[in-house]
C-alpha cells in the first residue's frame, strides 16, 4: 500500500510530535507520523506498571523535567503545567555515601563533594573562556587535571561519578570540555516525574491535540522504517545543498508499505542512524555520515529493585562507592519523604543507575545475573542479611534498534561545524531530534525545541521560503 502527504514524520517521540505540531501552526495539516513501535508513543519517555501485582508506575526512560525555577520557563514546564503532571521536586543534596564497608562518615565525603563542585564550575567558566579565545576543544579530563581534581580513591570516582557521568552517561575522558562542562539548561532545579500516566502523557496530549491520537488516519503504528530514497540515484551522493533534485521523498517500511512524501522530517535517535537499519538512497553525502558517526550516543540505564522491606538510608540518594568506578554506583529511594506518597504503599522500590560500559555490559546479561551481582554490593555495604529484591527489571535502550542508546553526549574535538552537518536536511529529507539541538541536545526539552524549530523550517519551505542551512563540506 502507498501513503501520499505533503509530509511524512518518522518517529512519534517529543521531536517527531512537536515537529508536527509546529507545521500545523503554520497551517500545514498534510501530514502523518509514522511509529516503530507497535501500541505506544513518546519514545524515550518511557513508563510501565511495576512492582508487578501493583498499581506502581516506574519511568524507564527520560524521569526529570531539567531545569525548572530559571528565568526563563522550560516548555516542558509549561506542557506539564498544561497537563497536570505530577512531579516532585528533587534535593541533590539530600545525599549519603557507603562503601564497602557500610557508612562513610559526611566528614570524609563532604569535602571531596564541595572540591569537585568548585572544580567543576572552574572547568565550565574555563570552558566558555577558552570556546571564546578560539582555542581547540580538549576533554574534560583535561580540564579537570589542569585544574587539580585526580580522583583515585572510591569515594572521589564516586563522587566525580555523580557529578558528571550521572548526567551525561558517558566518563569525562571522552567528553568535550568546550560542549559539555557546562550543560545549558532553563534553570538550577529539577523536577521528578511521578505521574501515573507516565511522563509520556505529555506528548500523547499534545499528539492529540494535533489530530494524531491513537487510531487517527494521521499516525501509523507498527511501521519501522528500513529504506528512505531521498533523490534520484545518480550513483554519487553529491548532493550538497537544500535543493533537491527530486521533489518527493519515498519511505519504506518492513511490513511492505510505502510511503510518499514531497518533505521528510526524520526523528529517529542518533544510534538509529549510526546503525545499518535503514538505508538511504543515495548513500547519504560524506559531510553527513561523518558527523553522524563522530557523536556519541551515551546510555543511562536504571535498573528498578523492589525488595521485601526498605533495609537503605532515609536519603533520596546513596551513592555506593566501588574500587571499580560506576559500579552499582547510584541508588535511588522511593521511599524518601518527597516520593513516597507516589509509590505503591506494598513496594519497597530502590533503584540504581548505571551507565556507558557498564550499561552496555548489563544489557547482555540475564536479569538473574546482574541480580547476583547487586547482592553481592548490597551484602557487603548493608550486611550479610540484607534481603533479596524479589523483582528486577533492566530496561534495554542500547539493544533496542528503535533507539539504540539513550543520549546524545559531545565527544572531544567535535566543531560546531560537525554538528550543523548532524542537523542539516539532505534534498528534502530533514533531521530532528535530540541529537539536533545544539544548546540542549540530550534531553526532552531538546528534542521538542528541535522539533519545533525544524518543523516550521520545512512549512517555511512548503510556502516557498525555505531557510538556508549551513552545510560544510570540508570538515576535516
Ligand atoms: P525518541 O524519543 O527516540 O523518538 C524517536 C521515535 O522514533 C521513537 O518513538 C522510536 O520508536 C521511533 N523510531 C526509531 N527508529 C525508527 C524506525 N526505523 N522506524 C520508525 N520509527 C522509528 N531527558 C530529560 O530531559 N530528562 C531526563 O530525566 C532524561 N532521562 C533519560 C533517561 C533515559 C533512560 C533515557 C532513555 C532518556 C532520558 N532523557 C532525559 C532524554 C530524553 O528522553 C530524550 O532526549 C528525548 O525523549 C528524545 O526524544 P526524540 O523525539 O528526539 O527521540
Amino acid at each position: 500500500k502507498t501513503h501520499k502527504s505533503k509530509v511524512l514524520i518518522i518517529g512519534a517521540g517529543a521531536s517527531g510530535i512537536a515537529a508536527a505540531k509546529a507545521l500545523a501552526a503554520k497551517g500545514i495539516t498534510d501530514y502523518i507520523v509514522i511509529e516503530g513501535r507497535k501500541d505506544v508513543i513518546g519514545g524515550r519517555m518511557h513508563n510501565i506498571n511495576w512492582p508487578p501485582g501493583t498499581n506502581g508506575t516506574v519511568e524507564l526512560g527520560a524521569n526529570w523535567v531539567e531545569g525548572v525555577n530559571g528565568p526563563t520557563i522550560n516548555p516542558i514546564t509549561e506542557l506539564a503545567n498544561k497537563y497536570n503532571l505530577v512531579r516532585t521536586p528533587t534535593n541533590w543534596d539530600d545525599i549519603s555515601v557507603r562503601d564497602a564497608r557500610g557508612a562513610v562518615a559526611e566528614k570524609v565525603w563532604g569535602p571531596i563533594a564541595e572540591k569537585f563542585d568548585a572544580m567543576h564550575e572552574e572547568a565550565a567558566e574555563m570552558a566558555a573562556q577558552r570556546v571564546q579565545d578560539g582555542l581547540q576543544d580538549m576533554s574534560l579530563r583535561a580540564a579537570y587535571r589542569m585544574l587539580g581534581w585526580n580522583p583515585t580513591t572510591p569515594v572521589e570516582m564516586a563522587i566525580e561519578w555523580n557529578g558528571f557521568d550521572a548526567e551525561q552517561a558517558e566518563r569525562p575522558d571522552v567528553s568535550s570540555h568546550a560542549y559539555t562542562a557546562d550543560m545549558h539548561s532553563f534553570g538550577p532545579d529539577y523536577d521528578f516525574v511521578v505521574d501515573k500516566r507516565g511522563f509520556k502523557t505529555i506528548i500523547e496530549q499534545e499528539a492529540n491535540a494535533g489530530g494524531l491520537g491513537y487510531g487517527s488516519q494521521r499516525l501509523h503504528l507498527g511501521k519501522v522504517v528500513n529504506s528512505i530514497q531521498w533523490a534520484k540515484d545518480t550513483g554519487s551522493s553529491k548532493a550538497t545543498t537544500n535543493v533537491s533534485p527530486t521533489p518527493q521523498v519515498t519511505v519504506k517500511t518492513k511490513d511492505g508499505t510505502t510511503y510518499v512524501a514531497d518533505y521528510v522530517i526524520s526523528s529517529t535517535s542518533l544510534g538509529v542512524l549510526q546503525s545499518p537499519d535503514i538505508k538511504f538512497t543515495p548513500a547519504l553525502p560524506p559531510w553527513k555520515i561523518q558527523s553522524i558517526f563522530e557523536f556519541n550516543i551515551a546510555t543511562y540505564t536504571k535498573i528498578f529493585l523492589n525488595f521485601p522491606k526498605k533495609f537503605w538510608s532515609d536519603t533520596e540518594f546513596t551513592l555506593y562507592a566501588d574500587s571499580k568506578r560506576g559500579y552499582f554506583g547510584y541508588w535511588q529511594n522511593t521511599k524518601a519523604k518527597p516520593y513516597k506518597k507516589f509509590f505503591p504503599d506494598n513496594s519497597n522500590i530502590f533503584f540504581v543507575t548505571v551507565t556507558d560500559l557498564e550499561a552496555k555490559r548489563i544489557e547482555q546479561q540475564s536479569d538473574e545475573a546482574t541480580l547476583d551481582e547487586i547482592m553481592v554490593v548490597l551484602r557487603k555495604t548493608y550486611g550479610p542479611n540484607t534481603p533479596r529484591a524479589t523483582h528486577i527489571h533492566v530496561p534495554r535502550w542500547h539493544s533496542d534498534p528503535l533507539f539504540r542508546g539513550t543520549f546524545t553526549n559531545w565527544p572531544i574535538g567535535q566543531v560546531r561545524q560537525e554538528f550543523e552537518n548532524l542537523r542539516a536536511p539532505v534534498g528534502n529529507l530533514w533531521f530532528t531530534g535530540e541529537h539536533t539541538s545544539l544548546k540542549y541536545f540530550g534531553y526532552v526539552h531538546g528534542a521538542w525545541l528541535a522539533g519545533l524549530d525544524i518543523g516550521g523550517s520545512v512549512a517555511q519551505c512548503i510556502k516557498g521560503k525555505c531557510p538556508s542551512m549551513p552545510i560544510h563540506t570540508t570538515v576535516k
